[in-house]
């Protein structure tokens, strides 16, 4: 097994940086503890600047998280209490199909225009098979209740807002978690520290490099930082990969519109901790989040500034607030979407948002930035000659595959209120992988075959896809959907839901 680099320094103090920290500080020691032969443990320090502050948003994330924390071996109740957060069963896509013309000729399964789409748990597996040939006999004609929130388990918990620690360990049960980012960065920085990391203030002036390796870093206040190996978490600068290194970025910018956000915080909503699910509300230009913490509500609008101006999105989302919540300031920001192209080279590997950046419509930024690190330690413990090359496929191939899940939102949305909706439709670069699926469903082809087809490409798996088809209300044909179905399958999944739901003291 390969002993981690003796001397690492990791440049930024954003969550990024600090689930670095932490989860190279973690490996250290469980290699120390499995090695029979006692060896010095690396130095890891993390250097942040005072003055250039951290991007403060990515408040949603995915169930991988969950491994995350059982990985440091922190309990749950712990990091959750610490940092305002609630659980996350999924996302609720509200307004991305609504039309003049859907009010009168097309199916509305539900009485608003939206769809829930889930985190998948084990117990969903029967009635998965059930909503995928709902779904395909619906796509020929028959009538059928496609509307995905009948048929998954974290649905079911969010209407009757059952959260997932009031479920007995036996219900196996996938879900994620809103926090406060600050907050989570302050209690990995006490995990880190805790375990042996240094911490380090004070700004790269100067990156000093011989071809691709990098030597020393010079900081603004005289001083050399030197290293084996450097870590580039300095956000969307850049820093070591980009800027310094000149590695190649691949922009998402023709498939992905949005390029800027404004967030503003509300106070907390009734029952924020059983709300258990992200709000994804389309408005003219973007979207809004809606994201619900113990201690308050955050909310953003991510848009197109080729559409919509700063002060035109700011206004837009006070107007979608609560009135007496918009008086809040407001938090403007600009986003890079695209990749790098090389992740990881000799002695600088870039993670979180210097490596690339999406978008953050299914919150996947810290899942990627957990996924780089988890594959960069397999990687480096192999003595594979080509574990770089295999590391940065690997890693595009992640980036990539979110992309083209995220590209579908924009590409099938119906929305005719603005330039920016059509153009989403219409002026989109359709990624190949999204537009060999879109051919096989409207053509009335198998789409279990083409999701097969193109199975090493997709990151997310087949209920996500079929969720997203049907939820869009991507269909040819206007038969009417059948009001939801009670069939035993179903029953089942809800009342092992509810059978196992501990009734929670007050
Ligand atoms: C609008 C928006 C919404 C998002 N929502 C989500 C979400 O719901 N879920 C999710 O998973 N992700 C989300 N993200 C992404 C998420 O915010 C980031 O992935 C996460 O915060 C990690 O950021 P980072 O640490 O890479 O960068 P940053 O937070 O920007 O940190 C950069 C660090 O580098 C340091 N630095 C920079 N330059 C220098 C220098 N010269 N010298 C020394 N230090 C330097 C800074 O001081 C800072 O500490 C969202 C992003 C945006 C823009």
């Amino acid at each position: 097994m390969n002993k981690l680099p003796q001397e690492i320094v990791i440049v930024g103090g954003g969550t990024a940086g600090w689930m670095t920290a932490c989860y190279l500080a973690r490996t250290a020691e469980l290699m120390a503890n499995n090695s029979s032969v006692p060896a010095p443990a690396p130095k890891i320090t993390l250097l942040e600047s005072a003055v250039i502050s951290t991007v403060g948003v990515g408040e949603g994330s995915t169930p991988y998280l969950r491994h995350f924390f059982e990985f440091l071996e922190i309990n749950e109740s712990d990091w959750m209490l610490k940092c305002s957060a609630t659980y996350k069963m999924g996302i609720s896509f509200e307004r991305w199909t609504t039309t003049a013309e859907s009010k009168t000729t097309r199916p509305a399964f539900t009485d608003s225009d939206s769809y829930f789409h889930p985190f998948f748990s084990s117990l969903d597996i029967p009635t998965a098979d059930m909503y995928f040939n709902a779904v395909n006999e619906y796509r020929k004609g028959a009538s059928h209740d496609i509307n995905p929130s009948h048929y998954f388990t974290a649905a079911h918990m969010v209407e009757k807002g059952i959260t997932p620690d009031a479920i007995c360990s036996s219900a196996n049960i996938d879900y994620a978690y809103h926090f406060d980012a600050g907050l989570l960065g302050d209690f990995l920085k006490e995990y880190a520290l805790n375990k042996g990391v240094s911490h380090q203030i004070g700004t790269v002036a100067n990156v000093e490099c011989h071809e691709h390796t990098i030597t020393a870093l010079k900081l603004d206040d005289g001083n050399t930082l030197s290293a084996d190996f450097f870590i580039d978490c300095s956000g969307f600068r850049g820093l070591l990969g980009k800027q310094a290194l000149s590695r190649r970025f691949t922009s998402y910018a023709d498939t992905l519109f949005n390029d800027a956000a404004v967030a503003i915080a509300s106070d907390a909503t009734a029952s924020p901790e059983t709300a258990l699910q992200t709000r994804s509300i389309a408005l003219s230009h973007g979207w809004q989040w809606h994201i619900p913490l113990t201690s308050r509500t955050g909310n953003g609008y991510v848009y197109s500034s080729q559409f919509c101006t700063e002060a035109q999105a700011e206004e837009e989302l006070r107007l979608a607030l609560e009135p007496d919540q918009s008086h809040q300031q407001a938090r403007h920001l600009k986003m890079t979407v695209g990749r790098l192209e090389e992740h990881w080279k000799g002695n600088c590997l870039c993670i979180g948002l210097s490596q690339g950046f999406i978008e953050p419509l299914e919150a996947t930024a810290l899942m990627l930035v957990q996924y780089a690190l988890h594959h960069f330690i397999d990687c480096w413990q192999s003595n594979n000659p080509r574990r770089e090359v295999r590391y940065n496929s690997e890693i595009n191939r992640m980036f990539d595959g979110i992309r083209d899940y995220i590209a579908a939102h924009y590409y099938l949305n119906t929305r005719d209120d603005s330039a920016y909706w059509v153009a989403c439709r219409e002026d989109l670069k359709v990624p190949d992988t999204l537009s060999y699926l879109l051919n096989a469903w409207d053509k009335g082809a198998s789409f279990e075959h083409a999701l097969n087809e193109v199975d090493n490409k997709l990151v997310y798996l087949r209920p996500s896809w079929y969720c997203i088809f049907a939820g869009m209300k991507r269909f040819s044909n206007n038969t009417t959907p059948l009001a939801q179905p009670n069939t035993l399958a179903l029953r089942t999944m809800r009342q092992s839901v509810e059978g196992a739901h501990r009734v929670r003291q007050p």
